[in-house]
């Protein structure tokens, strides 16, 4: 009995962290604000669908303690000290990163084809502009879509619980971090460009069928789904935040 309670947890936990950034961190975070892109009212329905999306996750979390429970995981419990073992670590979780980024890519793709848009995923892009309570503000469904990937991961490969948590707290900051309305990596060099950013998911936000991946560009660079104006828009925003020298 502990991903029922860790998944919820760490979801609502990344939400605060965001809603209280400038409480936490002092009131410059304000400067890192995406302009135009934050709004400051969270609505009924970003609360009420955020409650029943935390309840989707507990639902998850506790299907994950009964497929572990039952041994139908390929959770592994003793690390062995031999290279090929150490080095699994990390390599499942980046493993697990880029299974996950695919997975959200064309989960996300689907979600904007004709049907599953109407009926699904308009809810989520009813949050035009965005705050940490946007984040899961989407349809149970697409909740379950979303937040099935922690238990994909350790019925496909051999995972850690810890390496599993750790992809599990990141998956879930990154999720929040997207919605903030904050741009936490205006300072980062230009070769960090392969990563998504915030400023990215914002625009999904107001432009709709743009802008889909998570983590990686690569994928929205494939398949050129990349919003005409996010890398001029991105380096005018890091101008606009670390000054008008900008940092390069
Ligand atoms: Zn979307
Ligand atoms: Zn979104």
């Amino acid at each position: 009995m502990f991903y029922i309670l860790f998944v919820p947890l760490t979801a609502i936990t990344w939400i605060l962290f965001f809603e209280y950034l400038p409480r936490l961190f002092g009131p410059q975070m304000k400067r890192l604000i995406i302009p135009g892109r934050q709004s400051t009212k969270t609505s009924k329905k970003e609360y009420l669908l955020s409650a029943m999306n935390l309840l989707v996750f507990t639902g998850f979390g506790a299907l994950l303690d009964f497929l572990k429970s039952a041994e139908l995981t390929k959770f592994y419990f003793e690390i062995e000290f031999t290279w090929t073992s150490l080095l699994y670590l990390p390599a499942s979780l980046f493993l697990s990163l880029f299974i996950h980024d695919l997975f959200f890519y064309l989960s996300h793709r689907f979600l904007h084809t004709a049907f599953m848009h109407k009926y699904i995923h308009v809810h989520h892009h009813q949050s035009h502009t965005i705050n940490a309570w946007a984040t899961f503000s989407f349809h149970p469904i697409e909740g379950c879509i979303q937040i099935s990937i922690v238990c994909w991961l350790p019925l496909l490969l051999p995972i850690h619980p810890v390496i599993h948590g750790i992809f599990t707290v990141f998956m879930l900051f990154m999720s929040v971090y997207g919605h903030s309305g904050y741009e936490l990596r205006a300072k980062k060099a230009p070769i960090f460009n392969a990563f998504n950013t915030s400023f990215h998911h914002a625009q999904h936000h107001q432009y709709g069928n743009y802008n889909f991946g998570i983590y990686l560009n690569f994928w929205d660079r494939l398949f050129k789904s990349n919003h005409a104006t996010y890398e001029d828009g991105y380096k005018h925003l890091r101008e606009h935040i670390n000054g008008s020298k900008g940092v390069e």
